[in-house]
């Protein structure tokens, strides 16, 4: 469910023509939908009711805006960062430092002050060493860090390879048959208040299996560290529920995930965590692009040249995702073609083969789903400026990140006066 739709012939975002946007800001443009982001929200607490006690915390990663961070924080979401810099951006929403985690593999010792200086409500450790740091860290502070140790349930999320995260060859969290052991042993050290486990297993999952077999094997794991007499009080579920992105296709609801949940954590009695990203934001956003060329090929299909990049939007040349492509005024009839971006790279290529509505140089057109992982991935390849992003409210719309034109990055870089 989301609210662009076709009003009078036009795709409008809520009440809003899209091509009083592309008038307003230029092509390419984000596009958020203020009421979808607040609906996704409020479907994902609604789903988790049932549950005792139970934390949400949006994946920022996810989507860093910090307009759409503070939507977030209104409606009552915490947030889950990876870095100092979603840190600053949580925190710079409005989010209160008690409802951040902190999760990633890498975070950096200057990171970790960071986290502890802000007073965040919990540190979730990737693995022993990192945990045997900020023990240190914190005890320099006279501080103990609220953590949770992440495992690797070695799970297949069945998903694309590149977002699988809990498998054993996977970079992430702690072989779980060893947890136990590295949880007593983080539970020693001061600077450590050791209060939770956490698990992630991959993103865009479309079925509730792995993640049912990764809770049943966290929560065996919560009850091995119990009966060694230590105190768990928190589990972190992580996030990963997958939504469509081509018309038609089903997903799990989060009224599906949240029983699934209930039954499995019904005896844990334990604080449970989530840390939802796609699913908040994927389709509370679009790209809207257009078209610059009609250009005839080899084998009757065209290529269809839109102004948007793989550098604006990096999944398909990434992941080989797939976006829905829609014309913003549908005239009805309907073409074959490849969709393609102006980049020097055969990778930027958004479809090959698709049937789309028919579309001609000027034409607007929009890629859906692309309020998660879209302007965020964004980079200036081919010294194209980073795209700006709108949000849209009833019958208003603000830019909520400017466009970044290519002389402003280059006024970053310096030639060295030995060049002269
Ligand atoms: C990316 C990530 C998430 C969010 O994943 P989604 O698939 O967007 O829900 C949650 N937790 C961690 C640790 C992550 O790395």
């Amino acid at each position: 469910m989301n609210h662009f739709e076709l009003i009078g012939g036009e795709l409008h975002a809520e009440n809003v023509p899209l091509s009083a946007i592309a008038e307003a800001v230029g092509t390419p443009v984000y596009v958020y939908s203020r009421a979808t982001l607040e609906r996704h929200a409020r479907v994902f607490k609604a789903a988790l009711a049932g549950l005792p006690r139970s934390h949400v915390a949006f994946a920022v990663k996810a989507n860093p805006n910090l307009a759409v961070l503070r939507v977030m924080q209104r409606e009552g979401l915490g947030a889950d960062v990876v870095s100092g810099g979603e840190l600053a951006r949580a925190l710079a929403a409005g989010m209160a430092p008690q409802d951040v985690v902190f999760s990633g593999v890498g975070k950096t010792a200057t990171e970790m002050v960071q986290g502890l200086e802000s007073g965040i409500g919990q540190f979730n450790i990737e693995s022993e060493e990192e945990g045997v740091e900020l023990a240190a860290l914190a005890a320099a502070l006279g501080q103990r860090a609220p953590c949770a140790l992440r495992v690797n349930p070695d799970v297949d999320a069945r998903t694309h390879a590149k977002i699988s995260t809990g498998k054993a060859e996977n970079k992430f969290g702690v072989p779980i048959d060893r947890a136990a052991g590295i949880y007593a042993r983080l539970s020693a050290l001061p600077g450590l208040d050791m209060r939770g486990v956490a698990v992630h297993i991959g993103s865009q999952l479309s079925q509730l299996e792995p993640l049912e077999e990764a809770f049943g094997k966290l929560g065996e794991l919560i009850a091995e560290i119990r009966a060694a007499g230590l105190s768990v009080t928190h589990a972190d579920l992580g996030g990963g529920l997958g939504v469509p992105y081509k018309a038609g296709e089903v997903f799990p609801s989060p009224e599906e995930y949240g029983a699934m949940v209930a039954r499995v954590t019904a005896r844990w009695d334990a604080t449970l965590m989530f840390e939802p990203g796609r699913v908040i934001c994927g389709n509370a956003g679009l790209l809207l692009t257009r078209v610059v060329r009609v250009k005839r090929s080899s084998n009757n299909t065209p290529f269809v040249i839109v102004d948007a990049a793989m550098n604006d939007l990096a999944r398909p040349a990434m992941y080989g995702a797939w976006h829905d492509f829609d014309a913003v005024r549908p005239n009805g009839s309907r073409m074959a073609a490849h969709i393609v971006g102006p980049i020097c790279e055969t990778g930027d290529t958004f479809a090959m083969d698709r049937e789309i509505d028919a579309v001609e140089p000027g034409d607007l057109a929009v890629f859906r789903t692309a309020g998660a992982y879209g302007a965020t991935m964004a980079s200036s390849y081919n010294s194209r400026g980073f795209v700006a992003e709108v949000m849209v409210d009833g019958d208003k719309f603000a830019v909520v990140a400017d466009r970044i034109v290519p002389e402003a990055i280059s006024a970053a870089e310096r030639v060295p006066d030995w060049l002269d």
